[in-house]
Parts: structure tokens; sequence; C-alpha cells
């Protein structure tokens, strides 16, 4: 299975690192993505952490954005971390970044700070187990519908994943791809199998 990381701007290589590192246990494999051509043939998609922004433009820029809502809706699975939540979402607090509303929820830039306020939290994550989350100028998930949450830190979602429609189409507010525990990655894959 040929598994697509957006390669724009941010974690691009950590995550592509995780699903090389899989690629053996679950015959995948990584495939960096930007462009229409590049993002043919793909299971799965990673919608990196980073700057939603500067993510965004660049979707637009590529003239990606309409083809990934219909990849997802032709049975793709997503990810969407930190930065990928926010393209994934329905409603964000910043006029920049229209999401794709892949994932019915609203979305807050930087609710727990600035950059010195990010932090790691141990949390229980739904079929997944616990996990060190690192959480850095997270956003904020609210008013989740037609998802299920996986995971909550202080009574706020962290991990959210559809349940109607699109259902391989999965959000969380911190950065699974830095602590070296490919748990989230493996969970995500045998979605799509
Ligand atoms: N603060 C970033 C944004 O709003 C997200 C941070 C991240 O991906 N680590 O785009």
């Amino acid at each position: 299975m040929n598994i697509g990381i957006l390669n724009i701007q941010g974690d691009v290589s950590e995550h592509y690192l995780m699903i090389k590192k899989l690629s053996k246990k679950l015959n995948v494999n990584p495939v960096a993505v930007n462009n229409k051509n590049t993002l043919a043939n793909l299971e799965g998609l990673i919608i990196p952490g980073g700057e939603s922004t500067v993510i965004f433009k660049f979707i637009i820029q590529n003239d990606i954005y309409d083809r990934i809502i219909e990849m997802a809706n032709e049975g793709m699975g997503i990810m969407g971390t930190c930065a990928g939540a926010i393209i994934l979402s329905k409603n964000t607090n910043d006029t920049r970044v229209n999401g794709m509303n892949l994932i019915n929820m609203g979305i807050k830039r930087n609710a727990y700070g600035r950059q010195i306020n990010s932090f790691i939290q141990n949390i229980e994550i739904k079929n997944i187990g616990n996990f060190d989350a690192v959480f850095i100028r997270a956003p904020e998930i609210e008013n989740v519908r037609d998802a299920d949450v996986l995971a909550e830190y202080n009574n706020n979602p962290v991990v959210v994943k559809n349940n109607k429609k699109n259902k391989n189409v999965i959000a969380m507010t911190f950065h699974p791809e830095l602590t070296g525990n490919t748990k989230i990655h493996e969970f995500f894959i045998n979605n799509l199998k």
C-alpha cells in the first residue's frame, strides 16, 4: 500500500521515516506527495504538523485542495496531525485557513499558547492504548459531530475519527511522529486494509 506524506512544510521526513520503519511489517511504502501526479495511487495520506497557514497556501497553489477531498470521498484514508488536523476541520478561527470539512469539527489554532507552552502528556487512546503525546503550539478541537472521540486531554478531544462518512479520516492535535512509537501509524494503516 502506498501511504503519501504531504510534502509541503512541517514534519514530512519524520512521518516518512515512521512509514519506512513499518514497511516490511505492514507492507507499506512511503511516498512524498505535493501535486496531482504524485497523489495518484495512494491508499492513505498523512498531512503533517507544521504551520497550517503555509500548508494551506501551498495546497491551493499546487491545485490539490479539491483532489484531496475527492480522493477521501473515494475511500482514501487521511491522518491529519496538528496543523494537518486544522486542514481537515470544518471551521477554523483563522480566515487564512479554509478547512476541507473532512471531519465535522471546529478548531482553534494555538489554543494552548505559544511555542514555549509546548508539552508532552501521556494520554489513553481508545483501541490504541497509552501514548506520549507531544503538543507543540497545538490547536483545540470543538463541536465534534459524526466522529468518535478516541482520546481527550483536559476534557477536550485530542484524537477523533469519523464514524459515518469517510471513516478512515482521523485527526489528532499532537505529533505522533516524534516519539518513535509507531502505534498510531499502525492503527491508521491497519484500518485501511
Ligand atoms: N500552530 C500551528 C498552526 O496553527 C500548528 C502547530 C503544529 O502543527 N505543531 O498551524
